[in-house]
C-alpha cells in the first residue's frame, strides 16, 4: 500500500470516472499514471446523502462502487486519501436508529447531542443561537422521534440526514477511534478530517474551531492514526490566519485562497496579491483550485481587499461560461452562499492558456497539488446536470463514462495539463525549495530549486503566456507542452 508522497494528488468520487472503482482504477492506469501519484477517492460508503457526506457505515464500501479489494487495488498504484465526516454520522445508521428506538437504553445515547443536556435550560438563548457559526437561520436541530412516541431537540448542522456526534462523550471517542482503525486497516495514506471545526461544541461560543478542543480533537485521531503511519489532513474553509494556525501547530493544511487570487490574477493581469500570498503561505500544505465544493470565498478575505474579493465574485458572472448567481442560492439548494458554484476551467472563460497558467502556478506553488477530476478533463459547467436536480454544486460534477474520457483526454489542452502533472512529479526540484524572483506586477517568476536541480516558471499575466525551464543532466531546457 502506497504511503502520500510528493505527487499530484486527483479528487474523485468512485464513480465519477467510468462507474465504479475498477474503470477508476483502469483509466487512471491508462491515461495517468504518470501524472497523479495519489487519489482522493470521496466519501465510498453507503451513505444516505450529500453525495456520501451522510455516512451509514465506514466498515462498509458501499456495493455500487465494489468492495474493499478494489481500494486496496487503488491502494497499490496510488496513495490513497479517505474522508472521514468526524461532526456527522447519518440518520440512516444503525446507530442512530438503536437510539431512536431505545432513547436511554440505547448504548448510542451519547453518541449524539441531545439540546436537553447540552443547553443549560435544555434550549439556546437567542444570543446564544445568534454566536452559533452555522449554515441555516435557525438554530442547528432535527427533532427525533422515539419509537415510545416522545421527541426531543438533537443537533444537526448540515443536512438532515447527517446527525452531528457528540464528539466530547466517551462513547464518540471510542466509535471515532475504531472508525479510523478500520480505514487505516485498509490501505488509506491520509485521512481528510472533514468539516472538523463544526466538531467543537461550547454554549455561548461560535461552535466552531473551538480552542483548545479543536487541538485535543486532531491530536486524538493523530495517536490514533500514528501506529499506521497515516497523515491527517483537517479540512476548513475560513480565514486563511485559521490554516495558518493549523499549519503551526504541523498538520498539513488545505490551500483554499489560492483558488480565487489565481481568478483575481488572471482576469485583471495583476500578480501583487498572488505573490504576497505565495510568499507567507505555509508550506506543508495541499493546493486546491477545484475540489467537489464551490469556489471558496471566505478563504481570501484579507488576502485580496473586500472591493477585489466583491469584483472578482461579481466577474466570474461575467467573465466565466454559463455560470449565473442564482446557481448560488437556495433555488438550487445551496449550503454554502460564501462559495461559488463554478468549474474552474468555466470560471475561466473556458480559455484553454488561462486554465494551463492556472495549473502552472498550482504545480510551482509550495505543496502537493490537488486535481478534481473536472479539472483534469479541463471540464466546463455541466448544466444539464445541474438543472436536472437544481444542485448548484453538480455544476461541477459531471459523470465522465469511460467512452467520454477518451475522448476528452485527446484535447489538446488535457494533453498539455498532462505533460505538466507528469513534469511536476518527476522533477527533483519540486523536493526543494521555493522562491520568487523580483519581476513586473503583471508578471510571475517562481523558482524551484533542490541542490543542483533547478525549475522556472516564467508568466505573464496579461498575455496568459509561460515558459517553464528545467535543469536535467547539467543543461537547461524548455518544457515543450
Ligand atoms: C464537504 C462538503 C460537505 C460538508 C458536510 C464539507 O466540507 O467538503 O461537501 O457537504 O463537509 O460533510
Amino acid at each position: 500500500m502506497k504511503k502520500l508522497e510528493n505527487k499530484v494528488m486527483l479528487i474523485t468520487y468512485s464513480d465519477s470516472m467510468g462507474n465504479n472503482l475498477q474503470d477508476l482504477r483502469s483509466v487512471l492506469n491508462r491515461h495517468f499514471k504518470k501524472a497523479i501519484g495519489g487519489v482522493h477517492i470521496l466519501p465510498f460508503f453507503p451513505s444516505s446523502g450529500d453525495r456520501g457526506f451522510a455516512p451509514v457505515d465506514y466498515h462498509k464500501v458501499d456495493p455500487a462502487f465494489g468492495d474493499w479489494s478494489d481500494v486496496e487495488g487503488l491502494a497499490e498504484d496510488y496513495y490513497l486519501m479517505f474522508d472521514y465526516m468526524i461532526n456527522h454520522i447519518s440518520a440512516q445508521s444503525e446507530y442512530y436508529k438503536d437510539f431512536l428506538a431505545k432513547k436511554d437504553d440505547s448504548k448510542y445515547k451519547d453518541l449524539f447531542i441531545r439540546y436537553k443536556d447540552f443547553w443549560e435550560n435544555g434550549e439556546p438563548t437567542e444570543a446564544e443561537v445568534d454566536a452559533i457559526y452555522k449554515r441555516k437561520p435557525r438554530a442547528p436541530y432535527v427533532d427525533a422521534q422515539f419509537a415510545d412516541g416522545t421527541s426531543e431537540k438533537v443537533w444537526c448542522t448540515f443536512d438532515e440526514e447527517q446527525i452531528d456526534i457528540n464528539c466530547k462523550s466517551d462513547t464518540a471517542k471510542a466509535f471515532i477511534a475504531d472508525n479510523l482503525t478500520t480505514l487505516c486497516k485498509h490501505g488509506v495514506a491520509m485521512i481528510r478530517l472533514d468539516a472538523f471545526a463544526y466538531a467543537t461544541k461550547k454554549a455561548g461560543t461560535s461552535c466552531f474551531f473551538i480552542e483548545p478542543d479543536v487541538w485535543e480533537f486532531l491530536q486524538d485521531c493523530e495517536k490514533v492514526l500514528e501506529p499506521y503511519e497515516v497523515e491527517l489532513l483537517p479540512e476548513i474553509h475560513e480565514h486563511y490566519s485559521m490554516q495558518m494556525r493549523i499549519a503551526q501547530k504541523d498538520f498539513y493544511v488545505y490551500d483554499f485562497a489560492l483558488p480565487m487570487l489565481l481568478i483575481h490574477a488572471l482576469y485583471y493581469g495583476k500578480t501583487q496579491y498572488l505573490k504576497h500570498w505565495l510568499d507567507i503561505c505555509p508550506r506543508k500544505q495541499f493546493t486546491t483550485l477545484d475540489t467537489h465544493d464551490g469556489i471558496g470565498v471566505v478563504d481570501v478575505k484579507d488576502l485580496l481587499p473586500d472591493e477585489e474579493i466583491e469584483r472578482t465574485k461579481e466577474d466570474i458572472f461575467q467573465f466565466g461560461a454559463n455560470v449565473k448567481k442564482i446557481y448560488n442560492t437556495a433555488a438550487y439548494n445551496n449550503l454554502d452562499i460564501y462559495q461559488v458554484n463554478c468549474s474552474y476551467y468555466s470560471a475561466l472563460g473556458d480559455d484553454d492558456s488561462a486554465y494551463l497558467l492556472a495549473r502552472a502556478v498550482q504545480f510551482f506553488a509550495p505543496g502537493i497539488p490537488q486535481v478534481y477530476y473536472v479539472g483534469l478533463m479541463a471540464g466546463k459547467n455541466d448544466l444539464k446536470l445541474l438543472e436536472e436536480t437544481k444542485v448548484g454544486r453538480n455544476i461541477n460534477r459531471h459523470y465522465y463514462s469511460l467512452e467520454e474520457i477518451e475522448q476528452e483526454v485527446q484535447r489538446p489542452v488535457v494533453q498539455q495539463l498532462i505533460t505538466l502533472m507528469e513534469f511536476r512529479n518527476t522533477h527533483p526540484a519540486f523536493d526543494g525549495d521555493f522562491a520568487m524572483d523580483t519581476c513586473t506586477d503583471t508578471q510571475l517568476h517562481i523558482v524551484r530549486t533542490n541542490e543542483k536541480h533547478r525549475a522556472e516558471l516564467l508568466a505573464d499575466f496579461r498575455t496568459k503566456q509561460f515558459v517553464i525551464s528545467y535543469t536535467e543532466d547539467g543543461a537547461t531546457k524548455q518544457l515543450q507542452m
